[in-house]
């Protein structure tokens, strides 16, 4: 049927506002009220209120704002139960990836605390480091985004004694590069739980990695933004997530994975499975499609959306990419 005719039929008056993508009306929200907070696009079949955050396709508009149960909304749709597509892919999992998503533990006291102390101290150092400042302005970061994200500047590299981190002792030290300081917060707590480090004297041909993750950091994604519903765009950086979030927080929201071959956790899984719409837009490597390949069968609704032009989503605003429309773009608005 359509949500733009089941709102006609509610008595929405939806009004048309544009015509890209199949046409985008607005109209009251049927649960919260208003004037026009309520978008329809018609092409994808899709809703969103601006005010409560309610947002899916025509089964979850039966379930919404009819009451109806998935399965009578699927039966009003002419829909494939979701619990079928999910049960057949659970059996793929388990006979093909034996994917069991842990829950992800958090670093010690200690370990946030030091974490915490250190990242207030690298936001300090970046105020005074004008070339460290350059490299974030350079990557598209508004000073306001420098603040929001708490992102800093480690001025020398450091090696120190694990146990001053609340770690097990042992003869590798503590490795924390000098480099842009990339610190993941616990959206509940505010603390510190995963520092990851740009190094700065990385270059092509280094054995070790250019991101380097701080040993006993928290073994999540981080995500970006309140989801409400909202499409999820799954990258590979951190710094790429907070990018897409400072330019369309309104529109998505941006998980980092923090490396192509690190996996969800339990919440995280719990959260893509529950996801109407996510995106997968890894680095364009070998490492980012095998990554593809397994997210893919694990996931079977996540749709494949790279970087229009380089290397990452980073690259593609260096280049000059406009990524707020590429978002509108990719999740089809
Ligand atoms: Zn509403």
């Amino acid at each position: 049927m359509g949500i733009l005719v089941m709102a006609i039929i509610d008595g929405l008056k939806p009004v048309k506002v544009a015509s890209t993508k199949g046409g985008e009306y607005h109209s009251p929200c049927p649960s919260c009220g208003g004037k026009d907070r309520f978008i329809i696009w018609t092409k994808p079949n899709r809703y969103y209120c601006r005010q409560c955050g309610k947002f899916g396709d025509e089964i979850q508009y039966s379930r919404d704002f009819h009451g109806l149960s998935y399965a009578e909304a699927c039966k009003k749709s002419g829909a494939i139960p979701k619990a079928f597509l999910e049960r057949a892919h659970t059996q793929e999992k388990r006979s093909v990836y034996r994917f069991e998503p842990q829950e992800a533990k958090l670093p010690s006291l200690q370990w946030r605390r030091q974490a915490g102390s250190f990242t207030l101290y690298c936001q300090e150092q970046l105020k005074k480091s004008s070339p460290a400042l350059e490299l974030f302005y350079q990557r598209g970061f508004s000073s306001t985004s420098l603040e929001q994200f708490h992102l800093g500047w480690n001025p020398t590299s450091l090696w120190l004694h694990r146990n001053h981190w609340g770690m097990d002792p042992s003869d590798k030290k503590l490795w924390i590069p000098k480099g842009l300081v990339i610190p993941t917060y616990d959206t509940l707590t505010g603390e510190v739980i995963k520092l990851k480090i740009r190094r700065s004297d990385w270059t092509e041909g280094d054995k070790l990695p250019k991101y380097v993750e701080v040993s006993g950091s928290m073994q999540k994604p981080a995500l970006y933004g309140d989801w409400e519903g909202k499409p999820i765009i799954i990258v590979e950086s951190e710094l790429d997530a907070m990018l897409l979030h400072q330019f369309a927080s309104d529109l998505s929201v941006s998980m980092a994975l923090g490396g192509a071959s690190k996996r969800p956790d339990l919440l995280t899984h719990e959260l893509l499975i529950r996801a109407p719409k996510v995106l997968f837009s890894l680095d364009v490597d070998s490492a980012g499609a095998k990554a593809y390949q397994w997210w893919r069968n694990v996931y079977p609704h996540i749709e494949l959306c790279l970087p229009p032009v380089g290397k990452s989503l980073g690259d593609a605003y260096e280049k000059g990419v406009d990524l707020r429309k590429w978002i509108v773009e990719a999740i089809g608005l």
